[in-house]
């Protein structure tokens, strides 16, 4: 599994606002698939990222220091070595939101097709039930 796929969604989100607001300091690709530089945080913390083996990725930060986690320091030092990195990954989310959309544009459908389909006295009990439903629900929560 990737960097990105390994880390919290917290980790990607804040290394991408690193990573824009430009927080690498210094960046060297020291082979093809290690990067070694400096990110900008509350401190200045010495990052390294190994995109073949992401959990012997390093940084000095507390967060990371010392456990095989992915930090945000990893993320923006990834995203500024690798900038289609970034981009692939806004539009991967683009897509997710895309079809998560049409899932529940589809959900809706069915839902109008399956009320359009109801009798009139099924549409009564049905609605009568809900209400009750509702009210006992709502009873519970005081
Ligand atoms: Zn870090």
């Amino acid at each position: 599994m990737g960097l990105i796929e390994i880390a919290s969604g917290n980790s990607v989100w804040r290394g991408m606002d690193y990573y824009n607001s430009k927080k690498v300091e210094e960046v060297e690709k020291t082979s093809d698939t290690t990067i070694d530089g400096t990110v900008r945080g509350e401190n200045l913390y010495r990052v390294h990222v190994d995109i073949a083996h992401p959990r012997k990725s390093s940084c000095t930060c507390p967060f990371a220091d010392g456990r095989r986690v992915i930090c945000k320091h990893m993320i923006a030092l990834y995203f500024t070595a690798y900038p289609k990195a970034a981009e692939d990954f806004l539009k991967q989310v683009e897509e997710w939101e895309k079809e998560e959309e049409e899932e529940e544009n589809r959900h809706y459908e069915e839902l109008r097709d399956y009320v359009n389909s109801l009798s009139k006295s099924e549409l009564q009990s049905l609605y009568l039930d809900a209400l009750i439903e509702l009210e006992e629900r709502r009873n519970r929560y005081w």
